[in-house]
C-alpha cells in the first residue's frame, strides 16, 4: 500500500477552501444573528461519515503535528469511540458519542477539522451533479431563529455550498489521479480515520486492494 500524501500546493488549496467555508458560514450567521454561544447542545457528538481521501489526508497532516503522547491519547480515545458506536449500532440506534478530538469543549485539531464541522449550523443549499438541489435547514436553534424572522424559510440567507464542494472534488481528483473511481469509497468517522492510519492506496503488486478495514 502507498500512503496518499498532499503536496504543499494541494494542502494550501484545502486550507483556502476551508477558510472560504468559514467565511461563508460567518456571513450567514451574522445575517441571522446566530451563534453557538449558550447552546445546550454540542454538535461534536453528532454521527458523521466523511467521504474524501483529501480530508482524511489533511486530518492526518494536523494529527502528525501533535506530540507522540498526545497522538497516543487520541488514538486510545478513538478506539473507545469506535467501540461505543458499534454498541449503539448493534442496538439499532444511531450513535451519539462525543468526538475523540474534543478536549475541554475545544477541538484539538481545530485548523484541520473536517468540512462538516465547518458547515453544520446555518441554512445551506447545494446542487448535485444530477441537477437536483438539496436544502439544509440548519441546526434546531438556527431553525427557530429563521421561523421567528421570516414568513418562509426560503427568505432566509443561506450558504451556497456548490462552488466550494466542486473545488474540494477538484483537489480529490488531483490527489488521487485518474484511477480515483477504482479506489474504495471512503466512508469513515474521524475516529476511524485516525485508528486506520493515514489514507493509503494499493500499489501495483498489492494483492489486497482497498483501504484497511474499519476497526
Ligand atoms: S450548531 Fe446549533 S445545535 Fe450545534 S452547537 Fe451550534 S447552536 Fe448548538
Ligand atoms: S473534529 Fe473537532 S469540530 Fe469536528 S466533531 Fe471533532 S471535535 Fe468537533
Amino acid at each position: 500500500m502507498k500512503e496518499v500524501t498532499l503536496s504543499e500546493g494541494l494542502s494550501e488549496e484545502i486550507r483556502r477552501i476551508y477558510e472560504a467555508m468559514e467565511s461563508d458560514y460567518d456571513e450567514v450567521a451574522r445575517g441571522l444573528n446566530f451563534s453557538c454561544n449558550g447552546c445546550p447542545d454540542n454538535c461534536c457528538d453528532s454521527y458523521f461519515l466523511h467521504r474524501t481521501y483529501t480530508e482524511w489526508a489533511y486530518l492526518w497532516k494536523g494529527f502528525r503535528e501533535l506530540d507522540e503522547s498526545r497522538q497516543q491519547e487520541l488514538l486510545e480515545r478513538s478506539k473507545q469511540y469506535i467501540l461505543e458506536c458499534a454498541k449503539a449500532e448493534a442496538k439499532g440506534e444511531r450513535p451519539q458519542v462525543m468526538c475523540p478530538l474534543i478536549d475541554d469543549g475545544r477541538c484539538t485539531l481545530y485548523t484541520h477539522r473536517l468540512m462538516v464541522c465547518r458547515t453544520h449550523g446555518v441554512p445551506a443549499s447545494m446542487r448535485r451533479p444530477d441537477g437536483r438541489t438539496l436544502n439544509f435547514p440548519g441546526c434546531f436553534r438556527c431553525q427557530e431563529i429563521v421561523k421567528k424572522k421570516f414568513v418562509h424559510d426560503s427568505q432566509a440567507p443561506h450558504v451556497e455550498r456548490t462552488p466550494l464542494l466542486q473545488r474540494l472534488v477538484g483537489v480529490e481528483r488531483e490527489l488521487m489521479g485518474e484511477k480515483l473511481h477504482l479506489y474504495p469509497r471512503v466512508k469513515l468517522t474521524i475516529a476511524q480515520m485516525l485508528v486506520n492510519g493515514p489514507p493509503a492506496i494499493p500499489t501495483p503488486h498489492c494483492e489486497r486492494p482497498g483501504i484497511k478495514p474499519n476497526v
